[in-house]
C-alpha cells in the first residue's frame, strides 16, 4: 500500500484519472493540481493550487504523458489555469523524492538535474512502450479503415521499422489478412521478421519495396520516407506515419504528388484513454510501491 506516500498530480488529461484512482485504491494522500473542473471525488485526493502545496512534504510528482513545455508550463484539460513547475518547487522537495513524466524536454531535465532529483520517463520503459502499442495499433486499423476504400485483407502493406510498434503493427494487419513486408536494418530483425511469416527487406532498399503497397505505416523516428521513395509509390497508397513528431515523412512532396500521408501522434490517448492510463496506472503504481 502507499499509506503516508504524498504524491502530487499535476495536470494531464482522462489518462491521469486512472492513475488517480489506482493510487487512490492503494492509500495514496493525492494533491491534485490542475484539476478544478473534475467532478468525481477520489478517496484521499485533494484539489490544491499549486501556491498551497507544501513541497518538503512530497514524495513523488507525477507529470502528464506530456511533461512541460519549454516556461515549465504543464498541459491540462481540467483547468483553465496554467500551471507551471519550478526548480524552486523540484529543490523543496525531500532528496528521496521521484518525478515521473511520460517524455521529457530540456528544461525539465535542467530543472531535475540542477535539483538532483530522479527522473522517470514512462514512456521510454519497454514495458510502457510494449503495452502501449496495443492501443496505437488498434488506432492504425481505425485511420486505415476511415481513409482507404479498400479492405485491410488482401491489401500490400509496408511497415517502416520493426521495434515495439512496428512488431504489434505488422502483426495486427497481418492477423486481419494484409500481405505485410517489413523494413529493418539489422540482420536480427530481418531474421525475426522471416519467422513471423512477414516479407522481409533492408530498409536501405525502400525505393525498390514500395512501388506495389496499399499502405504505408511508418514508425521509423527519422526522415525515411523521402521524396525519392514517395516518387516511386502509387498516388492512392495511404501513408499512416506513427513515428513522433515531425515523423519520419516528406509531408510537403506527398502533398505534392496527391499521395495521403497521415501524421498520427498520441493514438492510445485519442482511441483509448482509459486502458492507456490504466497502462500508465498499473506500471506506476508498481515503481511507486517499489521506492
Ligand atoms: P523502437 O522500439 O525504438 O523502434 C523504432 C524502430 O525504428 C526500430 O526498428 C529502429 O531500428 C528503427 N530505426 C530508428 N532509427 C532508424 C533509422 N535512422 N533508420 C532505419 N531504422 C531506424 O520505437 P517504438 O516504441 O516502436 O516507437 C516507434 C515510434 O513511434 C517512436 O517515434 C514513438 O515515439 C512513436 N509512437 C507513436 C505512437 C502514436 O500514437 N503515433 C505511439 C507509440 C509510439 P533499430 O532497432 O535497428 O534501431
Amino acid at each position: 500500500m502507499l499509506t503516508e506516500k504524498h504524491i502530487v498530480i499535476i495536470g494531464g488529461d482522462a489518462r491521469q484519472l486512472e492513475i488517480i484512482r489506482k493510487l487512490s485504491t492503494l492509500d495514496a494522500k493525492l494533491s491534485l493540481v490542475g484539476f478544478e473542473q473534475l467532478d468525481d471525488g477520489f478517496v484521499g485526493a485533494t484539489k490544491e493550487q499549486i501556491a498551497n502545496i507544501d513541497f518538503s512534504t512530497v514524495d513523488a510528482i507525477i507529470l502528464p504523458v506530456s511533461g512541460t513545455n519549454q516556461q515549465g508550463e504543464v498541459d491540462t484539460v481540467f483547468s483553465n489555469e496554467t500551471i507551471t513547475i519550478t526548480e524552486e518547487q523540484v529543490k523543496a522537495t525531500p532528496t528521496h523524492c521521484v518525478v515521473y513524466t511520460g517524455i521529457s524536454n530540456s528544461y525539465l531535465d535542467e530543472c531535475i538535474q540542477n535539483s538532483k532529483r530522479k527522473l522517470v520517463k514512462l514512456l521510454e520503459r519497454d514495458d510502457i512502450a510494449i503495452y502501449n502499442s496495443i492501443p496505437t495499433v488498434e488506432g492504425t486499423v481505425m485511420m486505415a479503415i476511415q481513409h482507404t476504400d479498400i479492405t485491410i485483407h488482401g491489401s500490400t502493406v509496408a511497415v517502416l521499422g520493426f521495434g515495439r510498434v512496428g512488431m504489434s503493427v505488422a502483426r495486427t494487419f497481418a492477423a486481419l489478412g494484409a500481405k505485410v513486408k517489413v523494413g529493418a536494418r539489422e540482420s536480427e530483425h530481418i531474421a525475426r521478421i522471416t519467422e513471423m511469416g512477414f516479407t522481409p527487406f533492408d530498409i536501405k532498399d525502400i525505393v525498390h519495396q514500395v512501388s506495389d503497397v496499399d499502405l504505408c505505416i511508418n514508425t521509423v523516428p527519422a526522415k525515411i520516407v523521402t521524396a525519392n521513395v514517395l516518387a516511386t509509390m502509387p498516388t492512392n497508397a495511404l501513408i499512416i506515419d506513427l513515428a513522433s513528431k515531425p515523423g519520419g515523412t516528406d509531408f510537403r512532396y506527398a502533398e505534392k504528388r496527391g499521395i495521403k500521408a497521415l501524421l498520427a501522434p498520441g493514438l492510445p490517448g485519442i482511441v483509448a484513454p482509459k486502458t492507456a492510463g490504466q497502462i500508465l496506472a498499473n506500471v506506476l503504481a508498481q515503481l511507486l510501491l517499489q521506492d
